[in-house]
C-alpha cells in the first residue's frame, strides 16, 4: 500500500527525519489560508498523488504570492496529474500540500528497499539527487552507494558516517545525515515497510538536511498490524478495479490487454497468462481466486473481470487439487447466471471430479466453450476474441 507525501513526512517527522514546516489543503482558498498560516514569502505547493515524477509533470510549484498560490491550487484540484510514472489517464488531484520553500545547496537520492538477494534491508543513496533513481543507475550508475543492514545489529552509525563520506557531504552535517538515515531506517521497520524513498534528501544553504520528498510503500500481508497505517489508505489514486478486489479478498491486478483471467493459485495464474500471451493474446488481468475456490467467490471473480469494459473473453483455468472440479463448475454455472457476461467465456478444469465437473458444464445449456489443456484453452480463449464470435457461435463451438 502507497501513501501520500505529507503523510510519508508526518511519520518520518516523528522519528527524528527533518522536514521543511508543511500544511495540507483541499481547495484554493485553504492552500492560500495554510500558507500564511505558516509564515515565510515563499511556498512549494505540492499536488499529493500516489506517483513520483510530479514536478516534471506540472504538479510542484514554487509560489511568491497568495494569488499564485490561488492560481496554481485552481489549476490542480479537480484535474488528474499524468506522470512517467502513472498511467495515460493519470490520478486525480484532491488534496495539495503547502510547504514553506528552502533554499537549496545540494539535492541528494535516498532509498530504503528490500534486496531479494541478500534478504536484507539494503540503503541506496546517490549524489544525483532529484532524478528518478532509474535514470540514475542508466545515466551515472557510478554515483550509486549502496549498503546493507544486519538484520541482528540494525542500522549502524559508522555505516551511515561512510554513506555520507562517499557522497561527499560537509562532514559538519554528518550527524544530521546519520539522525536522518537511522530515522528512516526505524520507520521502515516499525511499519513493516517495503520501501522508504527521500528524493531529495538537501543541504540547505543554511546547511540543514531536509526531506524535500518522501515516498512510503507497505507490506499489504503486515497491514493488519498497523491499523493506523491502514487509515493513510486512499482509494481515489488506487486502480478502481484493483481496490474492489482487495475487498472482496482476490489478489488481482489490472493489465492493459483483453483477456480476462480467472485461476486458482498465484503460479497457475502466471502461467495462464504466459500461455495467452504464447497463443498471440494479451490478459486483460492476474487473478487468484484462491485454493478453495466457492461459487460465491466465482460469481465475485466475474463480476470483477467483467468491470473491465476491455475485456473480450474470459478464461477460467482451474486445477483441483485440494478443490473439486463439481464444485467449480457450479459456481462458474451459478456465477454465468448471476452476472451479465457478454463474452465468449472458455473453461479448462482439471484434476479431481473432472468429469463430474464437464458435465456440470455441458448440463448448463450455458454457452461455454470447453477446453482440455491450457494450450488450447488459450488458444480458444484468443481465436474467440479475434473472430469476435457472435453469442450464437460460441453455443455452437460449446456443443
Ligand atoms: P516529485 O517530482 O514527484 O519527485 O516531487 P518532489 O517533491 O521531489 O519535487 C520535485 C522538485 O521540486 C525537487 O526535486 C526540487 O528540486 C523541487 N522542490 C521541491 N521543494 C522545493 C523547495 O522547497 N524549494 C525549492 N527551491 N525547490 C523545491
Ligand atoms: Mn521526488
Amino acid at each position: 500500500m502507497d501513501i501520500h507525501e505529507y503523510q510519508a513526512k508526518e511519520i518520518l517527522a516523528k522519528f527524528g527525519v527533518e522536514v521543511p514546516p508543511g500544511a495540507l489543503a483541499y481547495s484554493p482558498e485553504q492552500a492560500t489560508y495554510r500558507a500564511r498560516e505558516l509564515g515565510g514569502e515563499r511556498w512549494v505547493v505540492k499536488a499529493q498523488v500516489h506517483a513520483g515524477g510530479r514536478g516534471k509533470a506540472g504538479g510542484v510549484k514554487v509560489c511568491d504570492s497568495d494569488a499564485e498560490i490561488q492560481e496554481t491550487c485552481e489549476q490542480l484540484f479537480g484535474r488528474n496529474l499524468v506522470t512517467h510514472q502513472t498511467d495515460a489517464e493519470g490520478k486525480g488531484i484532491y488534496r495539495v500540500y503547502v510547504e514553506g520553500a528552502v533554499p537549496i545547496e545540494r539535492e541528494f537520492y535516498l532509498g530504503f528497499v528490500l534486496d531479494r538477494q541478500t534478504q536484507r534491508v539494503m540503503i541506496v543513496a546517490s549524489g544525483e539527487g532529484g532524478t528518478e533513481i532509474e535514470d540514475i543507475s542508466a545515466n551515472s550508475p557510478d554515483s550509486i552507494v549502496r549498503a546493507i543492514v544486519e538484520p541482528a545489529v540494525g542500522l549502524q552509525d559508522f555505516q551511515c558516517r561512510q554513506i555520507a563520506f562517499k557522497l561527499g557531504i560537509d562532514p559538519s552535517l554528518t550527524q544530521h545525515v546519520v539522525r536522518t538515515m537511522q530515522g528512516c531506517y526505524r520507520a521502515f521497520r516499525e511499519h513493516d515497510a517495503t520501501m522508504v524513498e527521500i528524493n531529495p534528501m538537501v543541504v540547505t544553504s543554511d546547511k540543514r538536511v531536509l526531506a524535500l520528498d518522501a515516498k512510503m510503500t507497505f507490506d499489504d500481508n503486515a497491514l493488519f498490524r498497523h491499523p493506523q497505517i491502514s487509515e493513510l489508505r486512499d482509494k481515489s489514486q488506487e486502480d478502481p478495479r484493483e481496490s474492489r478486489a482487495a475487498d472482496s479478498g482476490l489478489s488481482y491486478v489490472g493489465l492493459d490487454g483483453n483477456i480476462g483471467c480467472i485461476v486458482n493459485g498465484a503460479g497457475l495464474a502466471m502461467a495462464t497468462m504466459d500461455t495467452i500471451k504464447l497463443a498471440g493474446g494479451e490478459p486483460a488481468n492476474f487473478l487468484d481466486i484462491g485454493g478453495g475456490a466457492t461459487p460465491d467467490r466465482v460469481a465475485k471473480a466475474f463480476r470483477l473481470v467483467m468491470s473491465d469494459k476491455n475485456v473480450q473473453a474470459v478464461l477460467v483455468n482451474i486445477f483441483a487439487g485440494i478443490n473439486r472440479c463439481d464444485w467449480v463448475a457450479e459456481g462458474v454455472v451459478q456465477a454465468l447466471k448471476e452476472v451479465r457476461v457478454d463474452v465468449p467465456v472458455i473453461v479448462r478444469l482439471a484434476g479431481t471430479n473432472v468429469e463430474e465437473g464437464q458435465k456440470i458444464l455441458a448440463k448448463s445449456g450455458l454457452p461455454i466453450i470447453r477446453a482440455n489443456t491450457l494450450m488450447e484453452a488459450a488458444e480458444r480463449a484468443v481465436g474467440a476474441w479475434q473472430n469476435d464470435l457472435s453469442q450464437n457461435t460460441v453455443v455452437r463451438a460449446a456443443q
